[in-house]
């Protein structure tokens, strides 16, 4: 009996040691935004395109990151829960404004997102932008986004004077465009580094100021001026 007693004593003790008094300061669990890098983008009230329209988001812009469901991205909109394809926008840290994913290819140059991936107007001779634009000083470093083997380096057509390396990244092919540069500063056949100097930023080709036209593929190159066909947003590998 005595026994008994004891142990409930002891269960009574344990359960209010663990009791959290209200002063106590909690941790706040690490916090993400999104920001957009496409032109326009859909939002939608559910995760799927099947779901209405609510309202649209322009490049640049950043939400507070909700969560995600599938390929879409839960976003505070205007307040409330609002879905965006994950496509189209990348996470942060809001606090270290750190990219909240394990980048599996650099930034290829310093420069101004001045237009991003996906859907375009067609005033160009596209209707789908393949790639991203990065606006920088003639003259600025591009880099290899990866290791690789530089598979084309001429000039040539809309891309002027460009570049395309094939990787292999965690066992998926890349094929990287570099287009409208200044400088050339490799050769067909070579191989380069990670971080490597590929040429400078131009203006060359069908552009229209100096500025970096930057495209990732999945496997070998393959163009349409309509859909993504086989591209990929570069900040979804940032
Ligand atoms: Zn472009």
């Amino acid at each position: 009996m005595k026994k008994q007693l004891m142990t409930i004593t002891l269960g009574a003790l344990l359960v209010s040691g663990l009791t959290v008094p209200a002063s106590t300061p909690v941790e706040a669990a690490t916090s993400y935004k999104v920001k957009v890098t496409t032109n326009v983008l859909n939002v939608r009230s559910g995760p799927s395109t099947s779901y209405q329209k609510v309202g649209s988001a322009k490049l640049g812009q950043t939400f507070t990151y909700l969560g995600a469901t599938g390929s879409w991205t839960k976003i505070n909109y205007n307040g409330s829960t609002k879905y965006v394809s994950s496509t189209y926008v990348k996470k942060y840290s809001s606090t270290s404004l750190q990219t909240a994913t394990a980048g599996k290819f650099l930034i290829p140059a310093k420069g101004t997102l001045t237009q991003g991936y996906g859907p375009a107007s067609g005033k160009y001779g596209y209707t789908f932008h393949n790639g991203i634009d990065l606006a920088a000083a003639k003259g600025t470093t591009v880099q290899s986004a990866a290791y690789g083997e530089v598979i084309v380096a001429r000039n040539y057509g809309a891309y002027g004077n460009h570049v395309m390396v094939t990787h292999t990244v965690d066992g998926q092919a890349y094929t990287t465009v570099y287009a409208h540069l200044d400088r050339l500063n490799v050769v067909k056949g070579q191989k380069i580094a990670k971080g490597g100097r590929i040429g400078t930023v131009g203006n060359t080709g069908n552009s229209y100021g100096s500025h970096l036209h930057f495209e990732i593929h999945k496997d070998k190159y393959v163009y349409s001026s309509s859909t993504a066909a086989n591209s990929v947003n570069p900040y979804t590998l940032f």
